[in-house]
């Protein structure tokens, strides 16, 4: 289904989340305050216009109330980026997801009531950290402050091995999702199911719990 989505700020992180929306053929209103950086954008969203964020009455002039989901990616800015959040919610949007700079902009935004707060240069720092610390694992998702899902690569431990026989969850307490081979996904995969060569597994479980599998059970 195609939904509309606005994006206020242009910045890297602002203009590739564009991007992304436009090709995946969303309706995307892209909104900065700097003439050029719309320019750029204005290829990439269905509509790209310069604006303040933080300028109420435009905010209403231009609809804004009739998106259900903005994204406000102003960077350094702080003071205006917690305006803009402050005022997108008490037009009652129902999602304001915000870039936020620092953990003091984060607690702030969360008592204003932004829905989503992201943190993209910490967020992928720690991805890339934990990529540099296994050779196994080739991708990340944080769930929460303790639970991940990774991607691990089967290795020559559990190759030939079926899911009854790695046991995962009793020896290590996660959960093994999916596994992935060249033919497609195989979701909630059966105990019989037998690892092939090449073959990754979708893990879930506390990242603790991850941090033994990987070390000890693949
Ligand atoms: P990033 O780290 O994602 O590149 P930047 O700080 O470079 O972030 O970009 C933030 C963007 O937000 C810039 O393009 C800037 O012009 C825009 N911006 C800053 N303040 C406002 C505002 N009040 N209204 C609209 N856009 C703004």
């Amino acid at each position: 289904m195609r939904k509309q989505f606005a994006v206020i700020g242009l910045g890297r992180f602002g203009s590739s989340v564009c991007h992304e929306l436009n090709e995946m053929n969303h309706e995307v209103l892209a909104i900065d305050n700097d003439e050029q950086k719309v320019d750029k954008l204005s290829k990439h969203a269905t509509q790209a216009i310069v604006a303040d964020g933080t300028d109420e009455k435009m905010l209403k002039n231009i609809g804004i109330r009739n998106f259900d989901h903005v994204i406000i990616a102003i960077g350094e800015d702080i003071q205006a980026s917690i305006l803009c959040t402050l005022i997108l919610k008490e037009m009652n949007i129902k999602q304001v997801w915000v870039k936020a700079q620092n953990d003091y902009h984060h607690k702030v935004l969360d008592k204003i009531g932004a829905d989503k707060i992201f943190h993209p240069e910490h967020d992928m720092g720690q991805r890339i950290a934990e990529f540099l610390t296994s050779e196994k694992v080739i991708d990340y998702i944080d769930l929460s402050e303790d639970f991940s899902i990774i991607e691990i690569i089967a290795t020559k431990k559990v190759i030939g091995k079926t899911l009854a026989e790695m046991d995962v969850r009793a020896k290590y307490g996660c959960t093994i999702l999916a596994i992935k081979h060249s033919k497609g996904v195989n979701v909630t995969p059966n105990a019989d199911e037998t690892i092939k060569e090449g073959d990754l597994l979708v893990v879930i479980g506390h990242k603790n719990d991850l941090k033994r599998f990987q070390r000890d059970g693949i």
